[in-house]
């Protein structure tokens, strides 16, 4: 039996021979170096280089157990992982990583290593916001959601896929710590900044019009079969430079709403805004630089999958305009809505952004948290009526203000 042929945990070391008897990505591990680079709270990353000529790859593994706290965790997501990963580079290939090869027993899926990209998450906490994020965000979102719907994929192939994606383990995750956790600390998981637990208790755990709204966004979530979605994309799994970006770590992926993917980059994008108004109020020009891009971001996502379905959507029902409005307009409002409880739970759930965390001081913590929250709640209640990236970056200037 050969080394590979049962699966193990690797370390650095072992992935350098991953790389040269698995991938047949290099010729010897002589000159290669390796390091774990994984700084999520899942899975192991290996970067693997050779000193002699400085290609790079990348080894992803996921182990049985969780990192972070070690409890098991299905394996499938690997799987999972690098089929949307080949999904996505078919239809949006300027946006993620190349997958070079997927190992269902070591649970490893072998990519592009686009080191020359960096988290965006860090990259806006230290003021760089490139001019390109809206346009780049919107476009992957549009190329990478709308073909594996059913109005434009084969219905069969659509349900097979379907099939496929079902991804229960990391769907709880969500339907628990997004979507349940942050309305009633129900598993006790909820961490609420010493001040703020009174506001928590009247605004979120009291509010019966609040819950109604996050069920139906909880509902949909579960049961929207809609698009293929990433399914965990905050502004830690988007990459960036001056010259783009890279969509990584999409082994959240299912059938769901595409609201669900928006949402969640709008509402990542508040965490950024609301830290640099609290902590560098007197820096204007990064402000208003993320004030535009959520704005153009909303706008531009709307007016890209409009474009992006008139060239793709042929069934006659499909092509009358009113529905295609309406269709717009739900995804739209799912967008806002998801966009609200990624916010809220960011605030008070079991994890956290460092958008958030990194502010230590309860003169501004207390406010900070509690206009996140706030935008959270409008943007839930209110999404069916919202208009447009105006609207949402107007509301929120107006929290800010009171
Ligand atoms: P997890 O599933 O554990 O969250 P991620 O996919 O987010 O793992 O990867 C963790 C980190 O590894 C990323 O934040 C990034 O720094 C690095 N990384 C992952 N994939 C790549 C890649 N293809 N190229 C370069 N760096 C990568
Ligand atoms: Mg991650």
């Amino acid at each position: 039996m050969g080394k590979y042929d049962r699966y193990f945990l690797m370390s650095a070391e072992d992935a350098k021979h991953y790389c040269v008897d698995v991938l047949h990505f290099f010729d010897s591990a002589d000159c290669l170096e390796a390091s774990e680079i994984g700084d999520g709270n899942i899975n192991y990353v290996f970067r693997v280089r050779s000193r002699e000529d400085g290609r790079s790859v990348i080894v992803k593994q996921a182990d049985t157990l969780l990192r972070s706290s070690g409890r098991p965790l299905d394996q499938n997501r690997n799987n999972i992982e690098a089929k949307i990963l080949r999904f996505e580079g078919k239809y949006a290939p300027q946006f993620v990583p190349k997958v070079y090869y997927h190992d269902e027993t070591m649970a490893t899926t072998s990519m592009e290593d686009v080191s020359a990209y960096k988290n965006l998450r860090k990259e806006l906490m230290e003021g760089r916001v490139y001019p390109h994020l809206a346009e780049n965000i919107s476009e992957f979102l549009a190329l990478s959601l709308l073909p594996s719907t059913d109005l434009v994929l084969d219905k069969f192939e659509k349900k097979k896929l379907m099939g496929e994606f079902i991804n229960p383990e990391l769907c709880d995750i969500t339907e628990n710590l997004v979507l349940t956790d942050p309305y009633n600390d129900m598993r006790g998981k909820n961490r609420i900044t010493p001040g703020n637990e009174g506001f928590v208790d009247t605004f979120l755990y009291r509010d019966e019009q609040l819950h109604c709204q996050v069920g139906m966004l909880r509902e949909r979530f579960m049961n929207y079969a809609q698009a293929m979605i990433h399914g965990d994309l905050h502004s830690g799994s988007i990459f960036a430079n001056e010259d783009g970006i890279k969509v990584l770590d999409p082994e959240f992926a299912f059938y769901g709403p595409m609201g669900y993917d928006i949402g969640n980059v709008i509402g990542n994008l508040f965490f950024a805004w609301a830290n640099k108004v609290y902590t560098q109020s007197k820096n204007e020009e990064v402000r208003l630089s993320l004030e535009a891009c959520v704005r153009d971001l909303c706008d531009l996502t709307l007016s890209k999958l409009r474009k992006k379905y008139d060239e793709s959507v042929t069934h006659p029902l499909y092509r009358v305009e009113a529905f295609r409005e309406r269709y717009l307009q739900d995804i739209m409002a799912d967008s806002y809505g998801y966009a609200g409880t990624e916010m809220i739970r960011r605030v008070v759930g079991a994890s956290k952004v460092m958008e958030v965390t990194s502010v230590t001081d309860p003169a501004l913590k207390i406010p900070m948290e509690r206009a996140l929250i706030k935008m959270g709640i409008y943007l839930i209640k209110h999404r069916g009526q919202i208009r447009g990236g105006s609207e949402v970056v107007d509301q929120f200037k107006g929290i800010l203000a009171q």
